[in-house]
């Protein structure tokens, strides 16, 4: 069926945050754009769920450079967030708490922040720390996004920044091997492969969260509603329980997509917020020659994640105003690879923010890496239907986690007034992630180039969007949004529009 009359229409696959960030853009520069997202509920990572009333984010837990004149604060105006999303402030003394073989840190906003709390641990290092934070603000002020304007052709590219490792740089900044490990302590926010993941990413996080850090009030879907709200009020349509089975094309472009119930849409221009590994699976056209297809395949995914979802008994625990990054030792931190006998031997627990301020928490997540390894026994299952000794396994995780929690908050297992689980099989069969990967591929430095994919291919009339395209996370993701929505406007007046907004 053909739903389209106008030469501006859109078909974007995926209604994640990339997908739902370029249909606004698209939107409001006068294309008409469909959504199509295979899922019930839409946002991708940024869906919840509810138990017994009490509902949980999935996968985004905090954001940052929210204050007034901050990045984050003028891209949320831009995308009209301000309307529906409600923020609480993490401690600006320590957003993030670093408990390392028992010895606690603290990450604090502002530069001046960040290293005078970490000084106070590491008095000899002072001059170590201001380089690292420094030395991660220069990199990120090449990149357009930062100073929103148009520095380089290709926009998202620094050559340096993605051919040293965040391990080597970490290591340049200082020689104190204590450090070094508090300074990796929040690699879980990018599943950091040390001889892999480039200082690109690393600065871009820190620098994301170095301003300011906050957690949404009453879930991440608000981002996702919001956006979705805008874009229909722009004309936009979101299609959901609409699975895209196949991308087709004709001789020298792409047509259609044609949904697993058998439908079929057209459209001039399409977009996929699905993993490109994914997508180019459902494109048989020889429009994507295999040299392509082989480097698509052949790039490595992030590791993949477990996770416990606690309630808490009413009033029973204070809230936490910050981010808790735990490891059982030094040669704990900055480790993808774990073993399976000493699980977990980190974690990150974090509470829901109910309100903008909160004295008690009500539910909290406890996040731990989790290899796609080892729960491929399973993966022939769907949810819910998995069995009971994939269940047992569940439990028995969920029950070490809560042990390790309990060690560090003494009695917080008598609060718990149930939990919940997920596994990387849950993220592989909610988001179509490959393997359940939790950002997306890996940057690698050692291939910069053939481990980066570019919003465009080899299809004139189709573009990628999403983590996988620049940096995952609420800003890698805008700006790859920003980036694919610049091949249809001029990205100067996308960014003009946001500075001047
Ligand atoms: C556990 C976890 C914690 C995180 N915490 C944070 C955080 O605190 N702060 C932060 O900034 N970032 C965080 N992130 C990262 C952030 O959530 C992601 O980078 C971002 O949301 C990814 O958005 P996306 O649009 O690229 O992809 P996705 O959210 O994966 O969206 C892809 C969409 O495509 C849909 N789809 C797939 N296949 C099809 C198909 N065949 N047909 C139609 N639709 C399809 C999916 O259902 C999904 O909705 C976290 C991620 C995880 C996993």
């Amino acid at each position: 069926m053909s739903i389209f009359e106008n030469k501006k229409d859109v078909i974007i696959a995926g209604s994640g945050l990339g997908g739902l960030v370029c249909g606004y853009i698209l939107a409001k520069n006068g294309y008409h754009v469909s959504i199509f997202e295979k899922n019930q509920q839409i946002g991708g990572c940024l869906q919840t769920f509810v138990r017994k009333g009490v509902k949980f984010d999935t996968g985004m837990h905090y954001i940052g450079s929210l204050d007034e004149g901050q990045l984050m604060h003028r891209l949320f105006k831009y995308l009209n967030l301000w309307e529906d999303v409600r923020l609480s402030p993490l401690d600006r003394e320590g957003y993030d708490v670093i408990s390392i073989g028992g010895d606690i840190y603290k990450y604090a906003n502002g530069v001046d922040g960040f290293v005078e709390a970490l000084a106070a641990k590491f008095p000899d290092n002072r001059d170590d720390i201001r380089r690292y934070v420094t030395g991660l603000r220069e990199i990120v002020e090449e990149s357009f996004i930062y100073n929103l304007q148009k520095t380089s052709p290709d926009m998202t590219f620094d050559e340096s920044a993605h051919s040293t490792s965040f391990n080597d740089y970490i290591n340049y900044c200082t020689d104190n091997p204590k450090l070094r490990s508090v300074l990796t302590a929040n690699a879980f926010l990018y599943a950091a492969e040390k001889d892999k993941t480039p200082v690109y990413t690393l600065a871009h996080l820190n620098n994301f969260y170095l301003p300011s850090a906050y957690r949404i009030v009453g879930g991440s879907d608000t981002i996702a509603f919001s956006l979705a709200k805008s874009i229909k009020k722009l004309g936009g349509q979101i299609y959901s329980n609409a699975e895209i089975a196949e991308f087709i094309c004709d001789d020298d472009k792409m047509t259609k997509i044609r949904l697993k119930d058998g439908r079929v849409f057209e459209a001039k221009y399409f977009i996929s917020n699905i993993h490109p590994q994914v997508t180019i699976e459902k494109i048989k056209s020889p429009l994507l020659r295999d040299v392509y297809r082989q480097r698509i395949e052949g790039i490595d995914n992030t590791v993949s994640c477990f996770t416990v979802y606690l309630v808490f008994r009413k009033n029973s625990v204070k809230y936490n105003n910050y981010n808790f990054y735990f490891y059982d030792s030094e040669q704990s931190v900055g480790k993808t690879q774990y073993d399976l006998t000493r699980f977990p031997e980190s974690y990150l627990y974090v509470h829901q923010a109910d309100s903008e301020k909160n004295e008690y928490a009500s539910r909290a997540e406890v996040l731990t890496f989790m290899r796609y390894d080892d729960v491929r026994l399973w993966e022939n299952s769907t949810v819910g239907r998995r069995g009971v000794v994939y269940e047992a396994f569940k439990r028995d995780c969920a029950e070490k986690i809560i042990d390790k929690l309990n060690r560090q908050f003494p009695g917080i297992r008598d609060c718990i007034a149930d939990y919940y689980t997920s596994s990387p099989l849950t993220f592989r069969d909610y988001t179509a992630t490959v393997d359940g990967s939790m950002y997306g591929i890996i940057r690698d430095k050692n291939s910069p180039l053939q481990s980066r994919i570019s919003q465009r291919t080899k299809i004139p009339n189709f573009y990628f969007t999403g983590q996988n395209i620049n940096s995952h996370g609420m800003l890698g993701v805008i700006v790859s949004a920003i980036s694919t929505a610049s091949e249809f406007v001029q990205i100067d007046k996308v960014l003009s529009d946001i500075r001047n907004i």
